[in-house]
């Protein structure tokens, strides 16, 4: 039996109900599977529930990189800054398909936050707390370098810039690939199943009540240990444990647009200054850039902020302030996405001037809650709760020591593999049997080397191009737990966001292709393609 497919969730489930697990972990962002993959790695028997699709939260919400964190450096957060910066490499070995490295320009000018002489110190700083490997360290340049490397940018003011290195990563893919890696371990995980109760034996927790979302049917999940790691909900489970828990998050709302990149041709990614002193990214990605973020306080829902005018107008004033000649109008918004941060309470401080660090809270009852931090340290922060869980289990289970490090996600190679090289080997192979180097790379940076099981499927068809969308759907149902068509447009291809054109074509044929799939009756298949028109209508205008 696949262990992540969607066809057998309703097992998963039943599974997890008799598996007398160690640990059971609720939410299934970065942080929940990177807790996943912990556990099951040190031979803890575990399993995860969420209640959306997976990474529906703020894990396929974020700026999707991998970075050292510049900004913390600002905050004078050494500690945050070497960690992130350390996992940054671990993150790109680990999963070479879905990390790369991303050459970054941050333009200096007069009025600027950051003068030439402190960003050049910053980075260095940054460099040196991070290890940065030598080829990756920041090079300052003059102001002609940075308008040879950048031509659109404002010449007036301009001092000169720095030249630097994040890593880019698809957030949703990334969460996926841990949890996949996960269950081939062992761990059990299913989707669409919501925790509403938190079971307790003489008033300590021991395992929790789901809701499959999909049928109402319920299952009593027991578990020695319960971690929340439900990011922006984390309140809301810490309530079903203690109706008068204190309230430890506070949300802020940030919001990227996208544009074609016609309209902004940049070549490479910039972290620029913003009229009233932030900072903001611009990302180019599969011919389009992507742009933002905004931080702004937040207290509406959860499961679906929107980006309004304001944020829209804000991101498109920042763009065109740098990049005067772009004439950037709101006509130019081909699509958006806003993600909430789930941040520490800190009084007193700014929606940006709050710490982005995780903390680990523990109740009476011993329900374990991971609040705050980062996509980016998510293996530390995995690390630290199944630290403690293994401490707690120490008398009664002997388990190994944490090897996140060493673990190459699904879609990665092994060891002893080149990844470049086994990309340039696939490239060939593949435009042997037919397929463009478009098609070939793009399956690739998706997948990694699960394609080859893509390809089989697609094999079994007519081995036109245009059945390459059909072997994807096939495949992420069966291992990827796709389960709706959005699930795969957003969340397993980004498509909602990079390339609307695309979902906007061919939206209703992949639900009819779902239903079918899925035996759906005519109801529910109605919901669906209202449901999938909604989401695309949404996130191609903004109100
Ligand atoms: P989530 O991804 O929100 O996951 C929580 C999950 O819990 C959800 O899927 C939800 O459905 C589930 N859940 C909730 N309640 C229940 C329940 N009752 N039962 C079952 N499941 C439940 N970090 C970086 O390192 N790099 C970046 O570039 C970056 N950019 C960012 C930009 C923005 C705009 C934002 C908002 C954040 C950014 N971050 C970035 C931070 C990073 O995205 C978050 O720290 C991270 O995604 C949080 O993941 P999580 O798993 O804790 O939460």
């Amino acid at each position: 039996m696949e262990s992540f497919s969607a066809v057998n969730r309703q097992q998963y489930l039943e599974q997890m109900s008799h598996a007398d697990l160690d640990v059971l972990i609720i939410g299934g962002g970065i942080t929940g599977a990177g807790i996943l993959l912990d556990a099951v790695s040190r031979g803890l028997r575990a399993g995860l529930v969420d209640m959306q699709d997976f990474a529906a939260g703020t894990s396929s919400r974020s700026t999707k990189l991998i970075h050292g964190g510049l900004r913390y450096l600002k905050q004078l957060e050494f500690r945050l800054v070497a960690e992130v910066g350390k996992e940054r490499a671990i993150v790109a070995r680990n999963a070479p398909h879905i990390t790369k490295p991303e050459p970054m320009i941050l333009p200096i000018y007069k009025q600027g936050s950051l003068g030439y002489t402190s960003a050049s110190i910053a980075l260095a700083v940054y460099d040196f707390l991070a290890g940065v490997k030598k080829s990756e360290r920041r090079k300052m340049l003059s102001k002609e370098e940075v308008l040879k490397l950048e031509p659109g940018l404002k010449s007036q003011g301009l001092k000169g810039g720095a030249y630097y290195y994040e890593y880019r990563t698809d957030d949703a893919r990334l969460t996926i690939e841990i949890l996949k890696k996960a269950t081939e371990l062992g761990a059990i995980a299913c989707n669409y199943a919501k925790v509403e109760d938190i079971l307790k034996t003489e008033r300590v927790v021991s395992g929790v009540r789901v809701r499959e979302v999909t049928n109402n049917s319920y299952y009593n999940i027991p578990a020695r240990y319960v971690v929340n790691a439900t990011g922006p909900w984390v309140d809301a489970i810490d309530k079903l444990d203690d109706a008068l828990s204190e309230e430890k998050l506070v949300h802020t709302k940030g919001v990227h647009i996208v544009l074609d990149r016609a309209r902004l041709p940049i070549k490479h990614s910039l972290y620029f200054d913003t009229p009233d002193g932030r900072m903001v990214f611009a990302i180019p990605r599969q011919g389009k850039v992507y742009a933002g973020t905004t931080d702004t306080f937040y207290s509406g829902n959860l499961e679906n902020p929107m980006a309004n005018k304001v944020d829209r107008d804000y991101i498109l004033n920042s763009l065109n302030q740098i990049f005067p000649d772009a004439k950037l109008t709101f006509e130019d918004v081909e699509s958006w996405w806003a993600g909430l941060r789930p941040l520490i309470k800190q009084k007193g401080k700014s929606a940006s001037g709050i710490s982005r660090k995780d903390e680990l809270f523990e109740t009476s009852s011993g329900l374990i809650t991971i609040a705050g931090g980062k996509l980016t340290g998510y293996r530390k922060m995995a690390q630290r709760v199944v630290d403690l869980i293994v401490k707690k289990i120490r008398a009664v289970k002997t388990t190994g020591p944490c090897i996140t490090d060493q673990i190459r996600l699904s879609g990665a190679v092994g060891e002893d593999v080149n990844y470049d090289e086994f990309y340039k080997n696939k490239l060939e192979e593949f435009q042997s049997i037919g397929l463009s180097e478009a098609a070939s790379s793009q399956l690739l940076d998706r997948y990694g080397s699960n394609v080859d099981k893509i390809i089989s499927i697609w094999k079994e068809g007519d081995q036109s191009e245009a059945s390459l969308d059909k072997a994807q759907w096939i495949y992420c149902i069966e291992n990827e737990m796709t389960l709706y068509p959005d699930d795969f447009l957003t969340r397993r291809t980004g498509e909602t966001y990079f390339n609307i054109e695309k979902a906007l074509k061919y939206r209703d044929t992949i639900t009819n292709f779902y239903s079918k799939y899925f035996h759906w009756d005519d109801e529910l298949e109605q919901n669906v393609v209202a449901q999938t028109h909604n989401k695309i209508n949404q996130v191609t205008s903004i109100k």
